[in-house]
């Protein structure tokens, strides 16, 4: 494996023989180990890290969950401290170099790549500093999972997560992390207390709500534009021990979406989200699925009162909060045993106005078979525009909005993953005419015009925070915003 990793006090001592730690594998590295700087780089500052140039490593972050764009840096920065990735953001700067930050690379269409430039692969960063009722500290490598592993003793989780929680804390927060709980507490983005980032300027800065707002509200749901997040501090709330979870069925879209309006208002779940459910006789049924969480006695007639589900669909179930947290690990288990873990996923997700949603949804689920979406689930969420707090994350102007995503997986076949893009991108056409946005993880190709329109009256504020923290345009192309990369 072709590796770079020096310390500076080394330098002058033994240079000639040992060159370096190595963090990861725990062993000093001689100067006959030592590979050359990989190509295109030189005078790279001494690192806690390491650099990595083999073709295994550019491989790994030339791809990314959707295994529909791959795009191959010159070098991957596993770095070994903050410091780390100050260093190497300037040295990018100094020698515009494109440069980003990936976490787990579950995004779909190239959003964490950059194309002969360099890669932060912020795994290794994910320390868990410290756990109480003032939130979470966490490295920006760290999962969710880690999160809730260390605060669940404590009687405490963050307020929204995300269906699956093997997903970097630095990904979510560059796009949103949405939940069956956002109804209530607005997305992971609204949920941040205080951020450690380094802008593309290379300086290390600390922002929130009282120190450089500008920098914290930019940074949240930003795209990973404006800098790389490298600390957060997580808001924590306290939970109940058990979730009650309902699953409720709904053969009519209508009498679903206004029970998923109601509920979003009243909020009397803890969690809500409903799923398309195939019927035997050819397209699709809904099962709304409500959690609430509970430390004693229930009162089930009361949370659902009022609802309209069909008679006798009704199913409960009651587990510990934290293997509901947890649901979707026997789902994914049983996709990666069955090997389609690793196909190809053109993810649509889109945000839908409550206006328009019944006759958007509706004509959408008609072009959609069950089995063209290769066992991928079709979801929808409530949301309230009120709950969201960040300029960059472009949701409906409608106070009640839908995230409709349709998970394909697709089979290993370029023509069929093509159509399907092809497909999400006039899917996305139709949302965008009745006043609909696309959430940022799926894959849908994008112009700059798109991006101006995406961000409508916020672009030139955009352009102004992108001018101000990463003034070379040297963060995150892969998003495609500023006419280089996948979009
Ligand atoms: C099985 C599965 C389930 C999912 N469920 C949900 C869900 O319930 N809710 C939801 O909202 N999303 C969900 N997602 C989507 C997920 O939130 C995004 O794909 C997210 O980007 C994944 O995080 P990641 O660590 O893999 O990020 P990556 O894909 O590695 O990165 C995503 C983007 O963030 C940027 N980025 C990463 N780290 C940083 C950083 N430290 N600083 C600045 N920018 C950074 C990258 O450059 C890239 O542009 C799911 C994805 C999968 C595969």
């Amino acid at each position: 494996m072709t590796k770079l990793a020096r310390r500076s006090f080394l330098g002058g001592v033994c240079a000639a023989a040992v060159i370096g730690f190595d963090p990861v594998r725990r062993s000093w590295i001689t100067s006959a180990a030592a590979a050359p700087l990989p190509t295109g780089l030189s005078q790279v500052p001494p690192l806690d890290g390491q650099l990595l140039s083999d073709p295994a490593s550019l491989a790994a972050a030339a791809d990314d969950f959707g295994h529909t764009i791959q795009q191959q840096p010159i070098a991957v920065l596993r770095p070994g401290s903050v410091d780390d990735v100050v260093k190497m953001v300037r040295y990018a700067r100094d020698n515009r170099l494109s440069i980003a930050a990936r976490g787990q690379g579950h995004s779909t269409f190239g959003q964490s790549q950059v194309d002969a430039g360099i890669v932060i692969d912020s795994s290794t960063l994910s320390t868990v500093h410290e756990v109480c009722a003032h939130g979470a500290l966490v490295d920006v490598g760290a999962r969710w999972r880690q999160i809730v592993d260390a605060s669940l003793p404590q009687g405490l989780a963050p307020p929204t997560m995300t269906d699956y929680l093997d997903l970097s804390v630095g990904g979510t927060l560059s796009g949103a992390g949405v939940g069956g709980a956002a109804h209530r507490h607005g997305a992971q983005i609204d949920n941040v207390l205080e951020l450690d980032v380094v802008t593309g300027n290379g300086d290390l800065c600390r922002c929130s709500y009282t120190e450089n707002p500008l920098l914290f509200n930019s940074v949240l749901g930003g795209l990973g534009q404006f800098a790389i997040i490298v600390r957060a501090r997580i808001r924590l709330i306290p939970v109940l021990p058990i979730a009650r979870i309902f699953a409720l069925g709904y053969t009519d879209l209508s009498t679903l979406l206004v029970d998923l309006g109601k509920v979003a208002f009243d909020q009397r779940f803890d969690h809500v989200q409903a799923q398309a459910a195939p019927l035997p006789a050819g397209g699709f049924g809904w099962q709304l699925v409500a959690a609430s969480y509970t430390a004693g006695a229930p009162d089930d007639a009361t949370l659902l009162a009022g609802l309209s589900f069909d008679p006798g669909s009704q199913q409960l179930v009651q587990i510990p909060y934290a293997a509901f947290l947890a649901r979707i690990d026997p789902i994914i288990q049983a996709q990666i045993n069955a090997g389609v873990w690793t196909n190809p996923h053109p993810w649509l997700d889109l945000f839908i106005p409550c206006s328009s949603a019944k006759t958007y949804v509706s004509s959408a689920l008609a072009e959609l078979s069950p089995a063209s979406l290769g066992g991928g689930p079709i979801l929808l969420y409530p949301l309230r525009r009120s709950k969201l707090h960040r300029p960059f994350f472009r949701v409906p102007q409608e106070e009640l909005f839908f995230l409709f995503d349709v998970l394909r997986t697709a089979p290993r076949d370029a023509t069929v993953v093509q159509a399907e893009i092809a497909s999400n991108r006039s899917l996305y056409d139709r949302a965008r005419a009745v006043g609909g946005t696309r959430y940022c993880i799926g894959s849908i190709p994008f112009s700059f015009a798109d991006w101006q329109a995406h961000f409508g009256t916020s672009y030139g504020d955009l352009v102004i925070a992108k001018s101000a923290f990463d003034p070379h345009r040297i963060l995150t192309p892969g998003q495609g915003i500023f006419g280089h990369g996948p979009g």
